[in-house]
């Protein structure tokens, strides 16, 4: 166990794998920026030989998600994609993988276009609730997959009680936390076996690197990740390990803050007239927040509904359009869970790929905008989106 181990969220982010260099007393570590490690006979070493394999700077890091996910080992992946593409890997043909129908788009792909060609059967559920996955399982379900809050209509699902559903029928869990991060929700306390992270967002939280990471409930998983890891190969380099390290540090606060502003904004624009609805978890209205406010509580206690505010135009696509060109602070881009507040309109961006009848079916119409409530003043963000508004 590590010296911080028993201390809290907020200590760990900042301390655990990030002790001062033995050899200098730098207090931050350095980026080990080396592919091999010098043997000093065959075979001997210490502890690290091809950084594939493993890597100090990986290592720290790991270390770290680790210790804020409550799980007992990590393994990080050069995107979250490589990381999904590892979980997948666990199945075998025949095995068959349950998920919401609203995963994550690059989930969602990895499912349909590219297991289901080596027989892992994806099976997709359109309800949200324990009873409609208790309904899919079936004995060759070998994996439940669950995203709380989801993207873009942030449906909360209730992960314990589909992790009862999914271990009486035998299956493993594996809750994508990217949305919700440890500061607010913490899978593997509520029955989760796996967490998956894209550090991309909220982790990195500068939108200036692309990472992933699964973290794993007990030690019985971790040799068969690791050994994924290694023999796929979708390792992040050293530079990419600091770069989500140094956010890892400012997680807890950095969050505090984007719920703040994106609780704000949801309730300021909540009833406006340009507006059919406003999506936020922890809102009033919202159909998921007793399962929100019950779930959503993470390290150090703290509660909020997060970062993802997402808002539904009356008019259609032209009105639309003019909204998202004449925002100002925010940025029209792909993406989310940086300091920078970012706007995103899936008909056309995230989800265009999706068949229109499907994606309206799915309640995701030209009108509906997600916004990635960043950490600025939440008065300039209010402006920004009631200008924009006014131009719609
Ligand atoms: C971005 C994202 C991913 C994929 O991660 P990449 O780092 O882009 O490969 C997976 N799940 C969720 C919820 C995401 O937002």
């Amino acid at each position: 166990m590590n010296r911080f181990e028993p201390m809290h969220f907020a200590t760990r982010a900042i301390h655990v794998g990030q002790e001062p260099d033995p050899t200098t007393g730098a207090t931050v570590p350095p980026i080990y920026a080396t592919s091999t490690y010098t043997q000093s006979s065959p075979g001997e070493h210490k502890g690290y030989d091809y950084s594939r394999t493993r890597n100090p700077t990986r290592v720290m890091l790991e270390d770290a998600l680790c210790s804020l996910e409550g799980g007992a080992a990590c393994a990080c992946f050069s995107s979250g994609c490589a990381a999904t593409t590892a979980l997948l890997a666990t199945l075998s043909p025949g095995d068959k993988v349950l998920a919401y129908a609203d995963v994550y788009g690059g989930t969602f792909r990895l499912m349909k276009r590219v297991f289901e060609t080596f027989g892992v059967a994806p099976v997709f559920t359109e309800d949200t609730s324990p009873q409609a996955f208790a309904k899919l399982m079936d004995p060759r379900t070998k994996l439940v997959w669950l995203e709380s809050p989801t993207n873009p209509l942030l449906r909360v699902l209730d992960i314990e009680a589909v992790a009862k559903v999914a271990h009486a029928g035998g299956a493993k869990v594996c809750v994508d936390n990217t949305f919700a991060t440890p500061v607010l929700q913490l899978p593997i306390k509520l029955g989760a076996d796996y967490v998956l992270h894209s550090t991309t967002k909220y982790v990195g939280g500068h939108s200036d690197v692309v990472g992933g990471a699964i973290v794993m409930r007990d030690k019985a998983l971790q040799e068969k990740i690791a050994f994924l890891q290694n023999s796929l190969g979708g390792v992040p380099g050293p530079f990419d390990c600091f770069l989500q390290q140094r956010g890892l540090k400012t997680l807890a606060v950095r969050m505090e803050r984007h719920c703040a502003n994106a609780m704000r904004l949801a309730e300021h624009f909540r009833e406006h007239r340009k507006l059919s609805r406003v999506l936020y978890p922890f809102l009033e209205s919202h159909p998921d927040v007793a399962v929100a406010k019950k779930q959503m509580r993470g390290g150090d206690g703290f509660s909020g509904g997060g970062g993802m505010v997402t808002i539904v135009l009356k008019d259609g696509w032209e009105a639309t359009k003019r909204f998202c060109s004449s925002l100002r602070v925010f940025s029209l881009a792909e993406s989310l869970g940086g300091v920078e507040s970012l706007c995103c309109h899936p008909a056309s961006m995230t989800h265009g790929s999706i068949p229109k009848e499907i994606r309206e079916g799915r309640g995701i119409t030209d009108g509906l905008v997600r916004l990635s409530v960043g950490i600025e003043h939440v008065d300039d963000l209010i402006a920004d989106v009631e200008q924009a508004l006014g131009n719609a």
